[in-house]
């Protein structure tokens, strides 16, 4: 019952060992090998129950093997030209707490290696936001009304996206982010349910995620725990 290489990349490990981790929690547990199975995911957990790790252990572990993918040409490697990141990884969720936690976490994880984590919310200057996405967003941690309002002054490119994760997607329905987040997984630039892997987090499983679910996830696993 610990983290090991089976499923992760080293550097990951020894960022998990710097954070005390010791052994996964059963959501990690399960999560871990089928997101690095490469297969779509519809989980169930409750706050608490260290859903975070669950999906950032293997998508940085994906990152670390395969390293730096190339920006569409044009873009230059810093994004200096045309001041537009590339993320590769996206998660959304409901509010500036939680997707500042998460944030904090993919920092720790992310440790001394290329993956640069940024985090967009509203209700902040955006300012800020912006000079932080252009020094590097790799793996970008969102609430859906800023994400939108980004994608539409033309800073952030969804085109490179490899991973797209919905964290506490009861909770964002519940606060009214349907169609912000239609706007962006259904976006023309968002690659198709066969070229992403999709990741799902609900405590609740109700007739709208689950409508949800069929038009984000393909041939998904349903993780209950
Ligand atoms: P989460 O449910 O992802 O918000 O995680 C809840 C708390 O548990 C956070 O403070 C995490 O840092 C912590 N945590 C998550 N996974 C582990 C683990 N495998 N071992 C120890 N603590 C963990």
């Amino acid at each position: 019952n610990t983290f090991t290489k089976d499923h992760l990349d080293e550097h990951l490990l020894e960022n998990i060992a710097l954070a005390r981790y010791a052994s996964p929690t059963p959501v990690q547990k399960y999560s871990i090998p089928i997101v690095a199975n490469g297969r779509d995911l519809m989980a169930c957990a409750q706050t608490g129950s260290g859903k975070t790790g669950g999906f950032l252990f293997p998508i940085v572990s994906n990152a670390f093997k395969s390293g730096p993918i190339a920006v569409p040409a044009g873009a230059g490697a810093t994004y200096g030209r045309s001041r537009k990141a590339y993320p590769t990884t996206l998660i959304l969720a409901p509010t500036r707490e939680l997707v500042l936690q998460i944030h904090e976490e993919a920092r720790k994880f992310t440790y001394r290696s290329w993956v640069k984590p940024a985090v967009v919310y509203g209700g902040a200057d955006i300012g800020s936001q912006l000079r932080q996405i252009e020094r590097g967003c790799d793996l970008l941690t969102a609430t859906p009304g800023r994400l939108v309002d980004l994608l539409e002054r033309g800073r952030i490119s969804l085109a490179n996206i490899k991973f797209l994760v919905l964290d506490e997607a009861d909770r964002m329905l519940d606060m009214g982010f349907e169609p912000q987040i239609r706007r962006i997984v259904e976006g023309s630039e968002m690659p198709g349910v066969t070229e992403r892997q999709t990741l799902m987090f609900s405590a609740t499983f109700p007739r709208e995620i689950q409508a949800l679910a069929r038009d984000f996830l393909k041939d998904y696993v349903f993780l209950s725990v």
